[in-house]
C-alpha cells in the first residue's frame, strides 16, 4: 500500500479576460470547481497508475469535503484515513486570465488543523510500501510523518512544494526528493539542473528534478545519473504534471521496476496528463500508460 499524507483542496477556478485589481470587479466567462490539493492529486495519480493507495488527511464538514472524499474513493483510493474535522475544507481560489496566467489564494482550512500524524496514520505509514509527502500541511506534521516512514524503513518521497526552507530533520528522513527546477534552485541556491542535482545529493540519497517539457534529471548518491527525455506532446494544461509524475513514480518503485523504466513510466503518465485539462480529471489510467509506452 502506498500512503499519501497530505492536502486535499477544492480548486475554485474562475476564468477571466483580465484579472481584477484590488477593489475592482470583473465579469468572468467560466467557473468550475475541481478537487485538488497536492496530496489528493498524488493519491489519485498513483491509484490510476495502478497502485493500491491510502490517503491520510483531513477535510471539513462542508460540501467540498464530501465531494473530495467521493472523488478520491471513485479513483480507487482508500479513504478510511481521511478525517472530517469541524469547519471548512481547504480551498484554492484560482483566477486564470486569457493568457493562461494565474493568481492563486490557498486557504488551508481542514489541512491546517493537522498538527501531526494520528496513531492510525502512524500505523498505516509503518505498513506502507512508500510514503508520499508534499508541503501543503503544517511543517511539523510533514516532518513527523517522514520520520515515522524512515524509522519503519519505508521509502519517503517528498515533493518540496510550495517552495520553502526545508528543516534538516525533514531532509534526513527523506529518501527521494522530487522538486521541479524552481524548487530545486530555491532549496540549493544553485541555478542549472545539473549543479542543483549535485547540491541536492548532499542533502538526500536520491533526487529527481522535473524539468517540464525538458523531462527530468535523476541522481543518486551511489553515483547513478539519468536524463529522462520528456515525451513530445501538445500540452493543453500542465496543472498537476509534477503530482502525476510522482504518483506514477511511486507505483513503479513499489513494483520494483528499474530506475530507468520507473522514470519512463512516470514521464509517460505526466505527458498523458498534460494533454488534458484539469488536475485529478487529467490523470491517465494504468492501461493508458501501458498502451502509450507500447
Ligand atoms: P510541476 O508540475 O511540479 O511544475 P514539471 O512542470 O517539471 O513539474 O512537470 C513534471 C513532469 O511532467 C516533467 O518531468 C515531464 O515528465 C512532464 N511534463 C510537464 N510538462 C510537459 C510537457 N509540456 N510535455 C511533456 N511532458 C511534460
Amino acid at each position: 500500500m502506498i500512503s499519501v499524507f497530505g492536502s486535499a483542496n477544492m480548486d475554485l477556478v474562475a476564468y477571466v479576460s483580465k484579472a481584477p485589481k484590488l477593489g475592482e470587479t470583473v465579469t468572468g466567462h467560466r467557473f468550475r470547481t475541481v478537487p485538488g490539493g497536492k496530496g489528493a492529486n498524488q493519491a489519485i495519480a498513483a491509484a490510476r497508475a495502478g497502485g493500491q493507495v491510502a490517503f491520510l488527511g483531513a477535510v471539513g464538514d462542508d460540501g467540498f469535503g464530501a465531494e473530495m472524499r467521493a472523488t478520491l474513493a471513485e479513483a480507487g483510493v482508500e479513504v478510511r484515513g481521511l478525517r472530517q474535522v469541524p469547519g471548512p475544507s481547504g480551498i484554492a481560489h484560482i483566477v486564470v486570465d486569457d493568457d493562461g496566467a494565474n493568481s492563486i489564494i490557498v486557504v488551508p482550512g481542514a489541512n491546517g488543523t493537522i498538527t501531526g500524524p494520528s496513531g492510525e496514520d502512524l500505523a498505516a505509514i509503518a505498513g506502507s510500501s512508500a510514503l508520499l509527502l508534499q508541503l501543503e500541511l503544517p511543517m511539523g506534521a510533514v516532518v513527523a510523518a517522514a520520520q515515522a516512514g524512515r524509522v519503519a524503513g519505508v521509502p519517503v518521497f517528498l515533493t518540496p512544494a510550495p517552495a520553502q526552507p526545508l528543516p534538516a530533520e525533514l531532509l534526513e528522513a527523506v529518501t527521494t526528493l522530487v522538486p521541479n527546477e524552481h524548487e530545486a534552485a530555491a532549496i540549493t541556491g544553485v541555478e542549472g539542473p545539473d549543479a542543483a542535482l549535485d547540491a541536492l545529493l548532499e542533502l538526500v540519497e536520491e533526487a529527481v528534478i522535473t524539468l517540464g517539457a525538458d523531462g527530468a534529471l535523476y541522481g543518486s548518491r551511489s553515483g547513478e545519473r539519468l536524463r529522462v527525455p520528456a515525451v513530445k506532446v501538445d500540452a493543453v494544461d500542465t496543472t498537476a504534471a509534477g503530482d502525476t509524475f510522482v504518483g506514477a513514480l511511486a507505483v513503479a518503485h513499489t513494483e520494483r521496476m528499474g530506475v530507468a523504466d520507473a522514470l519512463g513510466f512516470a514521464a509517460m503518465a505526466a505527458a498523458l496528463s498534460v494533454q488534458r485539462e484539469g488536475a485529478s480529471t487529467s490523470m491517465p489510467t494504468r492501461r493508458e500508460i501501458e498502451d502509450a509506452l507500447g
